[in-house]
């Protein structure tokens, strides 16, 4: 069985990158009838909180990706000491005691004889005693793991094809503090271990460290799970904004976006696929495939999320949206239309229950709107209401296009463009629109 994850740490907001990181594990999981699990990297205590853990929990909720499980790294302690210490014993992972300041001039001297600033691996050729002496100076380790060109370092990207790092051209990678805090790479290995996880979907900014990654599997002895990097997303303009960043589901809901035009564009930017106003999930996760990713950027548009909003709802059934909002069927079917947002919608609502707030008509068509008041109040008030009128008063005053409707439309709606007429007239009513002409 499949087993995809979404491990963000929680440290701030969802963003929309982070989105659809969650949406591409989300959908191979669903294509295969798999499981999705919500794993919380927080391994970093000063910046993790309860509160961004609970809004990505939200926004996935929102979304309609909720997870089947959810995995939380501070919980995990023990277990990544465990490993640590086996991984030790095996020589895959070692202590080392340089100072930053010390590192810095290391990477300086290599730099200024043209060489890659790697790790020299001083720390390798430390005895026991060398140990025992730092300790007894209270000075605390860091942990290295030891990359090792035997070890795998190559792997067929699910979206980029045969890929590859130099495990020669890497600095051994630090993977514990001196404090004993964590850093990312070893326990999220750990947990894919444990999880069972068979597909690791990520941006491109981690193809690296999956190369090390794969070291760390094996270093474990474990078989490592499918690897899948889709590159990254950029703005409109195609540069990798800051803007980026800060977009995410409050501001979608703000915006009177639906989680269905957020998924519809996501699943498919960036892919061989078209982007398409659906009106489930379904034909998402039907046409899913990872392969489909391409290997440019892919842009992210709010422009076009706005419009495929727009799309979406125009062809959306009553019973998707009717706890949404206060439109009755025959209400949404003589709106949707024309809105570009449930709030749009709601606020036509507003417009066929009344009071409307119109201006007052040009003197030219109070008359006409007089005769118009006329007529509708000897017509039956059924569907043809507004072809019986308008050609009524075609007929007595000679008016035709913009001239017969526009005063109409003004009068009846408060506003110059909307909805049919046709449909919305008998919605408005009888009492309400003779009302309305005649204020
Ligand atoms: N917490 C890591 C991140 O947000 C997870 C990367 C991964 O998917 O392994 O970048």
């Amino acid at each position: 069985m499949i087993v995809t994850r979404f491990a963000p740490s929680p440290t701030g907001r969802l963003h929309v990158g982070n989105v659809r990181t969650a949406l591409l594990n989300w959908l191979l999981a669903r294509k295969e009838g798999g499981r999705f699990i919500l794993r919380l990297d927080d391994t970093d205590t000063q910046r993790s909180t309860e509160a961004f853990a609970q809004s990505i929990r939200d926004d996935l909720a929102w979304l309609g990706m909720a997870p089947d499980a959810e995995e939380k790294q501070s919980a995990r302690m023990d277990r990544y000491e465990a490993v640590l210490s086996e991984l030790a014993a095996a020589g895959h992972v070692y202590r080392a005691y340089e100072t930053p300041e010390e590192l810095e001039l290391k990477r300086k001297v290599l730099l200024g004889r043209g060489l890659p600033p790697v790790y020299d691996r001083a720390a390798l050729s430390l005895t026991e005693a060398d140990h025992a002496r730092y300790e007894a100076e209270g000075r605390r380790p860091h942990w290295r793991f030891r990359l090792d060109p035997a070890l795998p370092h190559q792997w067929d990207d699910l979206v980029r094809g045969p890929s590859h790092i130099d495990p020669a051209s890497l600095s051994d990678p630090v993977i514990r503090r001196a404090d004993g805090s964590w850093l990312y790479m070893l326990p999220s290995v750990i947990d894919d271990v444990d999880m069972g996880i068979t597909h690791v979907v990520r941006g491109e900014d981690h193809v690296t460290n999956t190369g090390v990654q794969l070291q760390m599997f094996a270093a474990m002895g474990k078989p490592a799970p499918h690897f899948g990097h889709a590159a990254l997303l950029t703005g409109a303009d195609g540069a990798l904004s800051k803007r980026l960043g800060s977009i995410g589901v409050s501001e979608f809901r703000a915006r009177g976006i639906e989680p269905l035009a957020v998924k519809a564009l996501l699943a498919r930017l960036g892919t061989s696929l078209p982007v398409e106003p659906v009106t489930s999930d379904e034909p998402l996760i039907d046409s899913f495939d990872i392969a489909n990713l391409g290997r440019a950027t892919a842009r992210f548009d709010e422009t076009e999320l706005e419009r495929l909003n727009a799309s979406i709802l125009h062809q959306t059934d009553h019973a998707a949206i009717s706890g949404r909002v206060s439109l009755t069927e025959t209400e949404w079917l003589a709106v949707r239309g024309n809105v570009s947002t449930l709030a749009e919608a709601e606020s036509w609502k507003a417009v066929i229950t009344g009071p409307i707030i119109a201006s007052a008509p040009a003197e030219e068509d109070r008359a006409y709107l007089a005769e118009a008041a006329r007529i509708l109040a000897g017509l039956a008030f059924g569907p043809e209401v507004w072809a019986e009128l308008t050609d009524a008063l075609k007929a007595a005053t000679g008016r035709k296009g913009k001239g017969l409707f526009m005063p109409l439309r003004l009068a009846l709606t408060g506003k110059a463009n909307g909805p049919d007429m046709a449909a919305l007239l008998p919605l408005i009513g009888r009492e309400e629109a003779l009302r309305r002409l005649a204020a």
